[in-house]
């Protein structure tokens, strides 16, 4: 066991190991990289590498020191439990920083709470943790995965720490969006960019976890995913089918500009199942994103929604480029919307309902008339 198992992106892999070897390790570094593609997996295996019994510059995966650690590799489960101690000790669970020790020298400080936030409470630890010296004389590791979850409060607290860490500590932040961490802070990491896998190695990937009925769930999942296995491996396929599903009905509905019955009924489904807007934006995106393949003939890479081909040709057909672009715009709006406490329903409701030729005539079979809903 060691890096040699770590899925895809070898030259970042080579790179972190070089840095290992030379002494030259940043006190900080910002793993970033679509979900799923493995950032956390990689930092995990950097605290094991840095903190092996066995190996140097490598890790071994059985000493007692990398299995420790390993305890931590899930980190929704080790998440979760840390979570329901906490609510088990006290009454006023935001008030203690979660913190999660798999190793005397490797802390994990992940987002938590309803919001999923990393907490102002978390920031204050750390700084106070950092001067600590470590105890097993090597370098104390601090993970902060999706560090873009920090609010401002809890980044301007750790600027100073970001900036001059003491030489035994170690700060490793990933992110899926970069441009939403605090420049102060992109500006204190050195990034190294992780990027998604060919959708063969994830197939290959799946198989070898056991995941998948079939040869053709296990491709479904690699293309929805994008080539992220940890995405691919978490993605509960079904419910994604049937949330997208609706969607899909939802914007032909639109874009028919009739048969709105059927896009409420939607919308209402999707809302009572309580489907969180990013989810959904998320799912859309998805569904834009093959649209656009199709309508820019791409090659290369095939539809993520490797399923549904003739819906989409129909879709990509009847909503054109102008238009496209129009929905792309109004999915940004959306997602605006998600920090304005819009109802869910309500955003996608108009976002359907704005797909209707308005103003040009249909260039096919599927309705031409103007809607008379008011959006
Ligand atoms: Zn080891």
């Amino acid at each position: 066991m060691g890096f040699e198992d770590f899925l895809g992106n070898r030259p970042v892999v080579e790179l972190l190991q070089s840095m290992m070897a030379r002494d030259r390790l940043p006190h900080a570094l910002l793993l970033c990289g679509p979900a799923g593609v493995g950032k956390y997996t990689l930092a995990q295996m950097l605290a094991k590498a840095l903190h092996c019994l066995e190996k140097a510059d490598d890790f071994c995966g059985h000493c007692r020191s990398c299995r420790a650690i390993a305890l931590a590799d899930d980190r929704r489960a080790a998440v979760e439990q840390a979570e329901e101690e906490r609510e088990r000790l006290t009454k006023r669970p935001r008030e203690i920083p979660l913190v999660i020790q798999s190793n005397p020298d490797v802390v994990l400080l992940a987002p938590n709470g309803p919001l999923r936030l990393f907490q102002i409470e978390q920031a204050r630890y750390l700084k106070e943790a950092l001067t600590f010296v470590p105890a097993g004389g090597r370098k104390k590791i601090f993970l902060l995965p999706d560090a873009d979850r920090m609010d401002s409060a809890a980044a301007n607290s750790l600027l100073k720490s970001l900036e001059e860490p003491p030489p035994h500590a170690m700060l490793v932040l990933t992110t899926t969006r970069e441009a939403a961490l605090l420049p102060t802070i992109r500006s204190r990491c050195v990034p190294l960019w992780l990027g998604p896998l060919a959708r063969r190695q994830v197939v290959e990937f799946l198989e070898g976890a056991g995941v998948g009925r079939d040869e053709n769930e296990r491709v479904l999942r690699a293309a929805i995913s994008q080539g992220c296995p940890g995405r691919a491996l978490r993605l509960d396929l079904e419910h994604y089918l049937s949330v997208r599903d609706s969607l899909l009905t939802m914007v032909r509905a639109g874009l028919e500009a009739r048969n709105f019955a059927e896009l409420f009924a939607e919308s209402q489904k999707l809302a009572r199942e309580k489907e969180g807007l990013e989810n959904l934006l998320a799912v859309l995106y998805s569904l834009l994103q093959d649209i656009l393949h199709i309508e820019a003939r791409a090659n290369g890479e095939p539809l993520r929604n490797a399923d549904r081909p003739k819906t989409l040709f129909e879709v990509a057909r009847s909503l054109g480029v102008e238009k496209l672009a129009e929905a792309a715009a109004t999915l940004g709006s959306m997602e605006k919307n998600l920090r304005r406490n819009v109802p869910t329903q309500i955003s996608l409701e108009a976002f359907a309902i704005s797909l209707a030729p308005v103003r040009r005539a249909a260039k096919s079979g599927l309705g031409g008339e103007s809607p008379v809903v008011q959006a």
